[in-house]
């Protein structure tokens, strides 16, 4: 169905095939029923109290779909906690007893589930935020203050209230967040804790703090009460914890009384991406491993596992007992109950991209997904069965056409997909083909399935026409035709040294060792990327990967992070816009830091401000603030942006046949798939 090589490549597999994934874990006093961990996600369903009917509604589904232990979003434990103002918090009776209807939700379909204590310390999105000193986060604008030795030891004790509220709420546990650079790691960190006192100066003071907290909250809690620590194993930041300290302090959080340790990669303010779909898939599940000869309790492995036989080699290898996944659980609910009855293939994969999950947070709304736009909205978006099938046509098996036609035959109509192109897709097969979006190849994937289990009749390799359309009789016709690229009005324009993005990236032309990419949108990071690389993806070859941004064994510098080291780019690249705005200002909030720094690795020019002149055997003229210069290059990218495609519609419409625009053919400007996808889910959830 994949145009070209496929990366990953997702087999028909059973529970036979992952025996240590669908292996019980038995904690002594209760027992997990397979390895499948939901790590804690922030839903922005958490601070608002009448949001809790949705937030079991999500839990639910995840219960339902086989998940063995699900952690809830951060809960501080006080108000000085809190992420942001009036967020979420676990500090009264009558908060705790809002949370029955989450537990018993999760209960009811055989799952367990802890609520996460995170207290922010100078992460809080506040003026009010403490911290172990006075010092500000690079990533925050307010200053923390210091906590006096009294206001510490008051602080444990909310942690330890939280814990038995989240008892008493049916929790079957609590997560203690000691990663990413909260609070906790605030006292760890030499770097951020400057106290003389019992909690500052030596490694044993500074990791006083989470002992006495997971100490006091097993003491208040009892002895059957799950705990999870998430502990920092590679900090990733300068200053960041020796691996001696970590060691020692795993062996001290055992003894404390934790039932489970779970890893934690990298704080918020690191400059290593550790999320992101270019970050290669499980690739930090080592540093798990290499702790796990050293403490006797079960150890969560985490980042990046998002498919059964990554989860199971993790499992294999023996670098952990339990399998952290998040935004995979976004994007299918029903992730573990697939994989177990053999059904990896019919997986929705996460593909990384943050771009309805964690950028939607910094954003303040709810989370979603882009490839499953009901994630965080069950209650919202059900794709019920019709009462009045209807013959409905979809053009176009991009994004757009591809979520229209597989909810439209879910739901019972009889749909006929229509492509030009051999293969379903869309753009999707371009992006495919980016070093660090192997990712988008399951997404085809899924879909492909998806029209042969819904029943979907394709008809790919066909341009069709309206005319075509009008005689087939269809009761209605989604138009998801996509666009086609924008050509700007410069002098030359149709030099031969200019091409198309489309053509670049497929291998139809083959560039020089100079050019000039024009618009520095998404798909000008993303053609930069695909010109600056060659041979082999870092995404897919772990050591080079570690080696470009600097990951190494904690044992060999303090917090795992060493000095990256660039392999060199094939050719000179510079990237264009008119823009004034820092080059890649409107990527995504989570991840355009990560595109921005890789193209500077590859020493990729990146020039804002420009008007463009002309192109001619020279180059590119252009001026950038009153200055004239030419970019004396072989080929020029044309990533302009795009029109909307659809010279279909006005004949249809003309013809009385009921007709919908979605996706790019609806509207080009700042479209995405998410966009796409969602807005193709909902109309075809309507008609
Ligand atoms: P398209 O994907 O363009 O699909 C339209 C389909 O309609 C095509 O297959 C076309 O052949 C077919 N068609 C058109 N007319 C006819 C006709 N008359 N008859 C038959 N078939 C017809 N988005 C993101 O959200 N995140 C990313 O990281 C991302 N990366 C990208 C990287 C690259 C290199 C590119 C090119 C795009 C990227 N995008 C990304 C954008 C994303 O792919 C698009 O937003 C999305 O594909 C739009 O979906 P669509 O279904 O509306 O249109
Ligand atoms: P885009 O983001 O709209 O960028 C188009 C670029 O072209 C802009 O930098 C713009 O900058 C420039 N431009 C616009 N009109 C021009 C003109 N007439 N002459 C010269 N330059 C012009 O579009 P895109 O890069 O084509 O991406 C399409 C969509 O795919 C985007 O909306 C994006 O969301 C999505 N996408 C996302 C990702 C991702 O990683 N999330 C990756 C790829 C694509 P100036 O006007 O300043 O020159
Ligand atoms: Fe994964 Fe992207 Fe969905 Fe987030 S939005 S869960 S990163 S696919």
């Amino acid at each position: 169905m994949v145009d070209g090589p496929i990366r990953y490549n997702t087999v028909m597999a059973d529970a036979t095939t992952y025996p240590h994934l669908f292996e019980p874990l038995d904690l002594g006093f209760t027992t997990l029923r397979n390895r499948v961990f939901m790590g804690s996600m922030h839903t922005g369903l958490e601070d608002k109290t009448g949001d809790i009917p949705r937030l079991a509604a999500f839990f639910e589904e995840r219960s339902k779909g086989g998940v063995a232990l699900s952690i809830t979003g951060g809960y501080a434990p006080n108000r000085e906690g809190w992420l942001s103002p009036f967020g979420s918090r676990m500090a009264t009776k009558s908060l705790a007893s809002k949370h029955r209807v989450i537990t018993d939700a999760v209960h009811q379909h055989g799952g367990k589930i802890a609520l996460q204590i995170l207290h922010a310390g100078r992460y809080g999105y506040n003026p009010f935020n403490v911290s172990a000193s006075a010092t500000k986060a690079p990533i925050n604008p307010f200053k923390a203050r210091a906590l006096s030795g009294k206001q510490v030891d008051r602080t444990i004790d909310d942690y330890a209230k939280s814990a038995v509220l989240a008892r008493e709420a049916g929790y079957d546990g609590i997560e203690i967040m000691g990663s990413e650079g909260y609070f906790i790691n605030q006292f760890l960190s030499a770097a951020t804790n400057h106290r003389t006192d019992q909690w500052g100066g030596s490694a044993a003071n500074r990791m006083r703090l989470p002992i006495e907290i997971v100490l006091r909250a097993r003491e208040a809690v009892g002895p059957d009460f799950i705990i999870v620590y998430r502990l920092s194993m590679l900090d990733l930041v300068p200053g960041g914890q020796r691996w001696d300290e970590t060691v020692e302090l795993a062996q001290a959080i055992e003894a404390a009384g934790a039932t489970i340790i779970n890893t934690g990669i990298g704080w918020h303010e690191a400059r290593v991406p550790t999320i992101v779909t270019s970050v290669p898939r499980a690739a930090f599940t080592w540093v798990t491993g290499k702790l796990k000869p050293h403490v006797g309790i079960p150890l969560v492995a985490s980042n990046r596992i998002n498919m059964p036989d990554v989860a199971e080699a993790v499992l294999a290898r023996g670098d952990a007992d339990l399998i952290s996944m998040a935004r995979p659980l976004l994007a299918d609910a029903d992730w573990a109950v697939k994989a177990e009855e053999g059904r990896a293939d019919e997986i929705n994969t996460c593909i990384a991209c943050n771009q309805a999950c964690l950028d939607n947070i910094f954003e303040r709304k709810h989370v979603s997904c882009l490839v499953n736009p009901r994630a965080g909205h069950e209650t919202l978006l059900n794709y019920l069965p019709t009462d009045a099938p209807k013959k409905i046509a979809v053009v176009g098996a991009g994004p757009a056409g591809l979520a229209a036609s597989t909810v439209l035959a879910q739901r019972g109509h009889t749909v006929e997909l229509i492509d030009a192109d051999p293969v379903i897709g869309g753009q999707f097969n371009l992006a495919r083909r980016i070093p660090g979006k192997e990712e988008f190849d399951e997404t085809i994937r899924y879909f492909g399935r998806q029209l042969e289990l819904t029943g979907v009749t394709q008809r790919l390799g066909t341009l069709v026409s309206a005319d075509e359309l009008v005689a087939a009789g269809h009761d209605e016709v989604v138009l998801a035709t996509g666009v086609v690229p924008r050509v700007p009005q410069i002098s030359g324009i149709d030099h031969p040294k200019v091409v198309g993005y489309a053509d670049v990236i497929t291998g139809a032309v083959t560039l020089g060792e100079r050019v000039a990419v024009i618009g520095a949108g998404g798909i000008g990071f993303d053609v930069s990327e695909f010109l600056t690389h060659e041979g082999v993806s870092p995404t897919l070859d772990l050591e080079a990967w570690q080696k470009e941004w600097g990951v190494t064994d904690p044992e060999l510098a303090d917090g795992g992070l060493a000095k990256g080291e660039h392999a060199p780019s094939p050719r000179k690249v510079f990237l264009v816009q008119r823009k004034t705005t820092k080059v890649g200002a409107g990527l995504g909030k989570t991840s355009g830091w990560v595109h921005r720094a890789a193209l500077q690795h590859k020493k990729v020019e990146m020039i804002a401000g420009a008007s463009y002149t002309r192109i001619d055997d020279a180059g590119l003229h252009l001026e950038v603030d009153g200055v004239a210069r030419v970019l004396e290059v072989d080929h020029v990218v044309v990533c302009a942006g795009q029109e909307p495609r659809r010279e279909l519609h006005d004949a249809l419409v003309a013809a009385g046949v009921k007709t919908h625009l979605v996706g790019g053919a609806d509207v080009a400007a700042e479209l995405d798939a998410k966009r796409a996808i969602a807005q193709a889910s909902e109309l075809a959830a309507a008609l």
